[in-house]
């Protein structure tokens, strides 16, 4: 069986991550949606929060478990008997960091294996982050989110 996983912050899920998710689907078993618990982040949303938010817009999909980590990602992928991660690519900025990740992460798993799926050209410039600041000055974002990240969003920024 092949296990894949996709980690990341997710803080919140973007039209990009699933769209990612989308089409790794078809090469894959199971994919295991992580969400990093990284405490070294200030992040908009608790990791719950961003759990619940993938499981929501992610719920009619049965090959699909979301979770949160924090230990390492080789670990938690030897912990999870998982083959391969998962990760988008973006613009060339995305790449060195990929890249030398992808490297550590070999060197400390050698079975394991990552693979990088091109982002969709209407989603290039899109981030998490992205979001947030439009969100935050109230900006239309209805082509890059759920709904129901729109409405998180709107409740996190209404104050
Ligand atoms: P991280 O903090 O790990 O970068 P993100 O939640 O920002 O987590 O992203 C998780 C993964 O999704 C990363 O591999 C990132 O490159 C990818 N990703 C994010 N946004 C997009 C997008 N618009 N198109 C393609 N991949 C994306």
């Amino acid at each position: 069986m092949n296990v894949f996983v996709y980690p990341g912050s997710f803080d919140p899920v973007t039209n990009g991550h699933l769209d990612i998710i989308k089409r790794v689907l078809p090469i894959c078993d199971k994919l295991i949606v992580a969400v990093l618990n990284n405490s070294d982040k200030v992040s908009a949303f608790s990791v719950n929060e961003r759990v619940m938010m993938l499981k929501q817009v992610l719920e009619s999909e049965p090959k699909i478990e979301v979770d949160s980590f924090d230990k390492l990602l080789v670990d938690y992928m030897r912990l999870h008997e998982a083959t391969t991660v998962v990760r988008g690519l973006r613009a060339v900025s995305d790449f060195e960091n990929e890249f030398m990740f992808a490297l550590l992460n070999k060197n400390q798993y050698p079975e394991m294996e990552t693979i990088f799926m091109l982002t969709n050209q209407k989603y290039l410039y899109l981030s998490s982050r992205m979001v947030k600041e439009l969100a935050m000055y109230g900006g239309n974002i209805d082509e890059y989110v759920p709904a129901i990240v729109k409405e998180a969003l709107a409740r996190r920024y209404s104050a």
